[in-house]
């Protein structure tokens, strides 16, 4: 038997064997309802970008520098080539491409776009870590004032308030600006170069290029460095106009209720990143594990390849880490909806009367059939099994007097209707 590639998961219907809470269908399109609910209802719109793109889109957009270019790309070869395509690891650099492509300036600023879907990452696959996972990714173009930053963040708090977690922290910093970014940077530099023997192969070569990509590294060498040397964090090193924007995140969002912590150890290591950064994250899926995270990038743009800056500001959830929070705190979806009615015929004759019959209730609400002929109570069971409303068996008596005579499945009430009169019928108690 072939198997699904390591670190993917069939998304299956609901009462699959063992189907786990992450995989579940329903779940995801439920995620998928909830998030366009306060997405949409706050102006932003659907757009949808492709699951390849140019390997070079994602190496300026994700750093050259970072893990998920260097270790984690899955490359796309065609006709035995590789077409210098890779899968997309993540969804911002994709949507500002779209932007810059499309012209969607256009569109008017700020223009708020959202999107989800499967992304790809060669990562080691555990608990809540895939191969392909999915996201929910929103996205803020055109604006640098700090309402943009503020609803950013206030719209992933809606969300996940909206699906009834309650476990969910937001951990909110700010990395400055690029001259504030160079401070900190040589401040760092200064501070790690006596240790230098001491840390990882790759910190060695970020104290070179990027040194506050060290405060971000997994060994756990480095990170005993960091540790002993209190290092100070990128806060303290803020220029009064990052402050300030700082400052009016924070009161944007006491003001609208969505809580926060201050968290001054925040690190992004690229250039294009701007002020704002943050992470929500829940108790039951580990402190490492983020639920989602975003930040603003106004020099993403021209990194790749505008004439000017695209102020922008984005963030990501991961759908199965949700997915999981949910699980943990015991928070169920809502059921798959049954048919609201299920038809059977009783002999061969009748069968091509009853999917027309439900073809035809189709156009008022949900309607299945037997594509065989059935026995009453195998009809009824079936109906059952199926989650419908109402039941009917069809045979020579009702095709004779063009009549149906409904059953209601947990009431065990049952009406007699015109067979033209079944749309009618079925609009008022469907
Ligand atoms: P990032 O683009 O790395 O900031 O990721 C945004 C969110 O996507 C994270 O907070 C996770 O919820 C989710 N995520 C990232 N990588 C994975 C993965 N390998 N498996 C599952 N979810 C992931």
């Amino acid at each position: 038997m072939v198997k699904r590639p390591k670190g993917t998961k069939d998304h299956l219907p609901a009462g699959s064997p063992g189907l786990s809470p992450d995989a579940a269908a329903s779940a995801h399109a439920h995620i998928h309802r909830i998030a366009a609910q306060v997405l949409e209802r706050a102006g932003a719109q659907f757009i949808a970008t492709p699951m390849f793109e140019e390997a070079d889109l994602v190496q300026r957009g994700v750093g050259g520098s970072t893990d998920i270019v260097r270790k984690e790309m899955f490359t796309v070869y065609y006709a035995g080539e590789h077409g210098g395509y890779v899968l997309r690891p993540e969804g911002t650099a994709p949507i500002v491409r779209a932007y810059l492509e499309n012209g969607l300036k256009q569109l008017g600023a700020p223009l708020k776009l959202w999107t989800h879907g499967p992304m790809f990452r060669a990562e080691n696959v555990q608990k809540g870590r895939l191969r392909q996972f999915h996201q929910v990714d929103y996205e803020c173009l055109g604006s640098s004032d700090a309402l943009a930053d503020a609803e950013a963040i206030a719209l992933m708090w809606d969300i996940v308030t909206a699906l009834g977690l309650k476990g969910v922290s937001i951990q909110l910093g700010s990395i400055g600006d690029p001259q504030d970014r160079a401070a900190y940077n040589e401040y760092l530099r200064g501070l790690f170069t006596p240790h230098l023997e001491g840390l990882s192969e790759d910190s060695k070569d970020r104290l070179t290029r990027n040194p506050m990509r060290i405060l971000d590294s997994k060994s756990e060498s480095d990170q005993a460095i960091i540790a002993e040397l209190s290092v100070r964090p990128m806060l303290d090193f803020l220029g009064a106009e990052a402050a300030a924007h700082f400052e009016q995140v924070r009161q944007h969002l006491t003001d609208w209720g969505v809580p926060f912590e201050t968290d001054p150890s925040i690190v992004r290591g690229l250039d294009y990143y701007r002020r704002t950064a943050w992470e929500l994250h829940h108790q039951g899926i580990g402190a490492k594990s983020a639920l989602g995270g975003g930040g603003r990038y106004d020099g993403l743009a021209q990194e790749l390849g505008a004439k000017d800056e695209v102020p922008g500001i984005g963030w990501a959830f991961g759908i199965e880490r949700i997915l999981l929070a949910m699980e943990d705190e015991g928070l169920s979806f809502p059921a798959a909806v049954g048919p609201a009615l299920y038809l059977a015929a009783l002999d061969d004759e009748h069968v091509a009367l009853v999917a027309a019959l439900a073809r035809q209730a189709r156009q008022v609400a949900g309607a299945d059939f037997s594509f065989r002929r059935r026995g009453a109570g195998q009809a009824f069971k079936e109906a059952d099994r199926r989650g419908a409303r109402w039941a009917a068996v069809i045979g020579s008596n009702e095709a004779a007097q063009q009549r149906l005579t409904l059953k209601n499945l947990s009431s065990g009430e049952q009406v007699a209707v015109p067979f033209d009169g079944l749309n009618i019928f079925l609009k008022e108690n469907a």
